[in-house]
C-alpha cells in the first residue's frame, strides 16, 4: 500500500499495535524524574519543559525547579519574577507566567482530571492537556506531537499536510483511537518515547521498533518523505531601539511592546516592524521567526515614565532573558549611554 491518507484504522490493527508498542515501552522506557509516580503536577512541568528542549537538556532544569516548587501550591504562592528566575535558561518566557498563572487558579479548584477541562486554563493547548489528563488519570484520549506525528505517518503510510487543522485531526483520531485501552498511559508515553528514541526525523533504528514488521513507511521506502515537511514560516524583520537609564546602580525598565516577549520588563524602547534589514543597527537578536535589529542609544528624556527602577545587581529577578543581559553587555560597553 502506498502513502495515503485513509483514516480509519481496521481496530484488528490498532489492536496489534496497542499491544506491540505497550511491550516495548515497558521493556525499554527510560527512567525520568518525573516518570517516578503519577502526580499530575510533576507532570505537567515536565511536559511544559519538554516543549522548548530534549529530555536530557530539561532534566537539570526539572530538578532545579522542584527543589524550589515542590507543589502545586508551592508555585501558585510564588512570585511571578522568582518564576521567571528559575525558568531561566529554557526560553519562551510566556510559557512560564501562564505556568504561574494556572498554577493559581488549579491551586484554588484541585488540578483538573479532563482534558477539556485543563484546555480552558492559560498556556494549556490539545498536546499539554491530553499528555496530563492520560498520563495522571488515565483518561482515554491520545497525544499528539511533532514526534507521534512522525511516528504515525511513517507507521501508516499518511502523507498528510499536518500543519492543516483539518488533516492533523485524521492523525489525532489515530492517536485517540490507540488510546482505547487501560494502558491508554502506556500508549502515549510509547510513542512519545519511540519518536524521541526510535523513530527520529533521520535515520531511524527501525530494527529497534515494535511496529517495523507493519510499518507502510519502511516497506515502501516512504520514510525520508514521511512526515511531508511543513512549509517554512516567513520571517519578520523588526527593528528596535532600546534607550537604557542606568544610574546609580540601577536600571528603569518599563513593558516591552514588541513582537515577542510582550509585557516583559526592558529599557525604554521604540519598535517597528520593517520591510527589509535597516542598514544600521548595533546588534541582531533572533527569536522563532522574528529578526531583531537593536540599536542601543541615549535616553531621550532624563525623567521616564511608565516602568520602574530596578537594581542591576538583581536584574535576573526582573528580566532572565538573553536579550536583556545583551543589552546589558552592549550599555555598559558603551560610555555614550551612562550617566
Ligand atoms: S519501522 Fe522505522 S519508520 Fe516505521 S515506525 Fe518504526 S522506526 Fe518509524
Amino acid at each position: 500500500m502506498a502513502a495515503n491518507n485513509q483514516s480509519e484504522i481496521p481496530s484488528k490493527i490498532i489492536a496489534k499495535d496497542q499491544s506491540d508498542l505497550i511491550a516495548w515501552y515497558l521493556a525499554n522506557r527510560r527512567e525520568l524524574p518525573w516518570r517516578k509516580d503519577k502526580n499530575p503536577y510533576r507532570i505537567w512541568i515536565s511536559e511544559v519543559m519538554l516543549q522548548q528542549t530534549t529530555v536530557t537538556a530539561v532534566i537539570p532544569f526539572y530538578e532545579k525547579f522542584m527543589s524550589r516548587f515542590p507543589s502545586l501550591e508551592s508555585l501558585a504562592s510564588a512570585q511571578e519574577n522568582e518564576v521567571l528566575e528559575y525558568w531561566a535558561g529554557l526560553g519562551y518566557y510566556s510559557r512560564a507566567r501562564n505556568l504561574h498563572k494556572s498554577a493559581i487558579r488549579l491551586a484554588v479548584s484541585g488540578f483538573h482530571q479532563t482534558a477539556a477541562e485543563l484546555l480552558e486554563l492559560p498556556g494549556f493547548g490539545p498536546y499539554t492537556s491530553r499528555a496530563v489528563s492520560s498520563l495522571a488519570f488515565g483518561e482515554h484520549v491520545g497525544v499528539l506531537d511533532g514526534n507521534v506525528i512522525r511516528v504515525l505517518s511513517r507507521r501508516y503510510g499518511l502523507k498528510l499536510n499536518w500543519w492543516n487543522s483539518k488533516e492533523k485531526d485524521i492523525l489525532q483520531k489515530i492517536s485517540d483511537a490507540l488510546a482505547q485501552t487501560l494502558q491508554n498511559s502506556e500508549v502515549n508515553q510509547g510513542m512519545m518515547e519511540m519518536g524521541a528514541t526510535v523513530c527520529t526525523p533521520k535515520k531511524p533504528l527501525c530494527l529497534m521498533c515494535p511496529w517495523k514488521n507493519r510499518c507502510i513507511a519502511l516497506k515502501e521506502n516512504l520514510i525520508e518523505q514521511l512526515p511531508a515537511p511543513k512549509p517554512r514560516a516567513e520571517f519578520e524583520i523588526w527593528q528596535c531601539n532600546f534607550q537604557p537609564h542606568i544610574k546609580k546602580g540601577q536600571i528603569y525598565l518599563t513593558p516591552f511592546e514588541g513582537p515577542f516577549l510582550k509585557n516583559t520588563l526592558f529599557p525604554e524602547s521604540q519598535v517597528e516592524k520593517l520591510k527589509k534589514k535597516p542598514k544600521t543597527y548595533d546588534f541582531k537578536h533572533g527569536v522563532t521567526k522574528y529578526d531583531l535589529f537593536i540599536s542601543i542609544s541615549k535616553p531621550a528624556t532624563k525623567t521616564p515614565k511608565g516602568g520602574q527602577w530596578v537594581n542591576l545587581s538583581e536584574i535576573k529577578k526582573s528580566n532572565p532573558t538573553s536579550l536583556m543581559t545583551k543589552i546589558l553587555k552592549f550599555a555598559e560597553n558603551s560610555a555614550t549611554i551612562k550617566e
